[in-house]
């Protein structure tokens, strides 16, 4: 799909879009979790990779109204191949996630600073698997320690919390969520939002009581027999 510009700004120098469609995705993703209320204001970033370049929400946006233009698309090094604004301060992060994972199975990143997760980032170095749902996500949910927004040390730290999983939290920061596409990572990123506040409601009345080794072992061998998270027709 391309899309000819108008308009009087740099951007209109270039007068085909070629990734209208995913940039239009990534801006349709960022709307979607600012009405989940994940996303608040400006903050939070929305990125999903196709082949070789990445569409990922600009800097400053107001991810609520976000549109295309509010989309910029790099490619892996981060070098701007379309769009006019600066791509969001948290690139690196970003880039680092999509570069690291297999693209069938992280092509899409999510990253938040939804109330619930973020308040468990003040506390717990570990949100521990509180809920067998939880395991979709890979187990526990590692707590990466804090460092300045947009830093390398922050992208660093944030993809070694990911190992193996499809979510972190970032120390009195935020959330981090992958998928295989836009939903997906849309999806884990309000599972993420729904652990913490099952754990934060737990913790009113007591200690959250997390589900062991053996438990978490019997779920995924109980699931793998089911094929659970398939839909499937009743038995005639
Ligand atoms: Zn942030």
């Amino acid at each position: 799909m391309t899309l000819v510009r108008g308009g009087g700004n740099v951007s209109s120098m270039t007068t085909t879009s070629h990734h209208y469609d995913l940039r239009a995705s990534v801006a349709a993703a960022s709307r979607a979790l600012a009405e989940h209320g994940l996303l608040i204001g400006t903050a939070g970033n929305v990125s999903a990779r196709r082949g070789d370049v990445v569409a990922v929400t600009a800097t400053g946006a107001v991810l609520a109204d976000a549109t295309v233009d509010d989309v910029t698309v790099v490619d892996l090094s981060g070098a701007v191949v379309e769009g006019s604004l600066a791509p969001t301060s948290e690139l690196a992060l970003h880039l680092g996630v999509l570069r690291a994972a297999p693209p069938d199975r992280v092509a899409a990143v999510v990253h938040t600073h939804a109330p619930k997760a973020t308040a468990l980032s003040l506390v717990l170095d570990e949100l521990p698997v509180v809920h067998y749902q939880q395991l979709t996500l890979g187990g526990a949910l590692r707590v990466a320690p804090f460092h300045a927004f947009g830093t390398p040390e922050l992208a660093a730290a944030v993809g070694a919390a990911l190992d193996g999983r499809l979510a972190a939290l970032m120390a009195n920061h935020g959330a981090v969520a992958l998928g295989p596409d836009l939903a997906g990572a849309i999806e884990n990123a309000l599972l993420v939002e729904w652990l913490a506040d099952l754990y934060l409601r737990a913790a009113v009345v007591g200690v959250p009581r997390p589900l062991d080794d053996a438990q978490q072992q019997a779920v995924i061998a109980h699931a793998t027999r089911l094929g659970y998270g398939t839909t499937r027709r009743v038995s005639a």
